[in-house]
């Protein structure tokens, strides 16, 4: 069992290294080379704020058309009335603070050979390297009915924001005794935990709001992440409230027709429930652009497990949820630590520093109930995963069903604390302490 102890997350992801110690702004690139960057998220903010910091020579320029962005993670937290919505909100002003060129628009194409990235009002910004970091798509179209205009009646809440407070209204107005809906998606998708989180809060909001009401999971798998501790809330917090409706041999219990106007959600096995808030979560693939440049096969994008170049264009690299990156999840704390180890190997390619060593670390923690938080996590490094060379996960560790409350206790501070760390990181909050470049997230 590999633990990580409260002192080495709050004592820093700054201090998360694999070896490569330099001073803030200690690298020089050879011309004035040229950084863009993507997607405002975990993975390419973590990319543009590491690297400027390392070397301020570089020219980074992040594309990201929301001038605010709301974390998907913690999400949850805010829908179960357990954090305002401020709390989960953040600028860029820190990165446009450190000398980061942020252009407020969406990358439109990429063109490979002219090394441009094309943005919305037509200008182009050229580039030596480029990092895709998009984040997901959703498959409205693999329930009838659904789609984004739908997303509003029912909402999804899969991409933080305007979504979240969409689920939030609709709990505000159900009324006491209707039904919740959680429409789970199949794998792979980001937060494999979520789901089962998110039921937990809601479940808590209802049973101190709209204590008649009741919550439904339906769910196309058989088994879901952090299964056993989730069973045990359910039954030791939300017995008579939340239900959970796995797929099984014989009835399979996906989502395929939803009605916006009435509120039926039909399953695979022909059911039908009446609901008073759906909260229905599609299908996932790679962000659109990641798409349609070509960058993905099957939906996602595929990646060297080393370096997280892209196995499809040169001169880019690809971080966060639209990678495929074998077993290890789709969550900010990976996007963090891939973003972390994508900075090594740019300022490597255009600097001449050292490479770092390949090596990944993911960690999810969810909360079950006030003061009770339970986790997953791994470290992982390239190797043989059933024969394909993929990244592989070593000393797995998750919590355990019958743990004792003062440990629970722990963890969601663990977890509040990880969060406080993580967006500081991110959004360049703090100056960096320590120096440290932190290409991956290995403590
Ligand atoms: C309910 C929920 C709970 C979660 N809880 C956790 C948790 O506890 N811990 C955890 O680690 N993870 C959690 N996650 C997962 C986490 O939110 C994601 O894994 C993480 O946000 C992925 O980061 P990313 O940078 O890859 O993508 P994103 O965070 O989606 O960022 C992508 C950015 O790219 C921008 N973008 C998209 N297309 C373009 C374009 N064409 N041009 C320019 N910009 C573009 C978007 O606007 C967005 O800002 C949770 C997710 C959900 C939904």
């Amino acid at each position: 069992m590999h633990e990580i102890d409260r002192r080495q997350l709050t004592g820093g992801l700054a201090a998360l290294s694999l070896g490569v110690l330099l001073r803030p702004g200690s690298l020089r690139a050879a011309a004035r080379s040229r950084v863009a960057i993507i997607g405002g998220g975990p993975g390419g903010a973590t990319v543009a704020v590491t690297l400027k910091r390392a070397a301020p020579d570089i020219d980074v320029t992040l594309i990201e058309p929301q001038r605010q962005y709301t974390t998907c993670f913690y999400s949850n937290h805010f829908i179960g009335g357990f954090l305002p919505f401020s709390r989960i909100t953040h600028t860029y002003a820190g990165l446009v603070s450190l000398g980061i060129n942020v252009i407020y628009e969406r990358a439109t194409a990429i063109d490979a050979e002219k090394r441009e990235v094309r943005i919305e009002h037509g200008a182009n910004v050229p580039y030596d390297r480029l990092v895709v970091a998009p984040g997901i798509a959703l498959k409205y179209g693999s329930i009838e009915g659904y789609s984004e205009a739908a997303s509003y009646f029912m909402p999804h809440a899969w991409s933080g924001g305007r979504q979240s407070r969409l689920l939030r209204e609709r709990l505000d107005d159900m009324p006491n005794g209707g039904l919740v809906v959680i429409a789970a998606p199949r794998n792979p998708y980001r937060c494999p935990p979520g789901p089962y989180e998110r039921a937990c809060l809601i479940a808590n909001y209802l049973k101190r709001e709209k204590p008649k009401s009741k919550l439904i999971i339906l769910d196309p798998k058989m088994a879901f992440s952090k299964q056993a501790v989730f069973e045990e809330a359910f039954a030791k917090y939300y017995k008579g409230i939340v239900e959970l409706r796995l797929t099984n041999d014989i009835d399979d219990m996906s989502v395929v027709r939803v009605d916006p106007k009435t509120g039926e959600v039909v399953t695979k096995s022909g059911e039908t429930f009446k609901t008073a808030v759906a909260n229905i979560i599609p299908d996932q693939t790679a962000g659109k652009i990641a798409l349609d440049a070509g960058l993905a096969e099957g939906g996602w994008c595929p990646i060297l497990p080393e370096t997280f170049r892209s196995a499809k264009m040169e001169n880019v690299y690809v971080v966060g949820d639209a990678t495929v990156a074998a077993d290890m999840p789709k969550s900010a704390f990976s996007a963090n630590s891939q973003a972390r180890a994508v900075a090594g190997h740019i300022l490597a390619d255009l600097t001449g520093a050292e490479r770092p060593a390949a090596a990944y670390r993911n960690t999810c923690w969810s909360m079950l109930a006030p003061d009770d938080s339970v986790k997953i996590g791994a470290d992982y490094a390239p190797g043989d995963l059933k024969g394909k060379h993929a990244l592989v996960p070593k000393d797995p560790f998750i919590s355990k069903t019958g743990e004792s409350a003062a440990l629970r206790k722990e963890t969601y501070e663990e977890s509040l604390a990880w969060y406080q760390t993580l967006t500081d990181d991110i959004f360049a909050k703090r100056a960096s302490a320590t120096g440290r470049v932190a290409p991956s997230g290995r403590g």
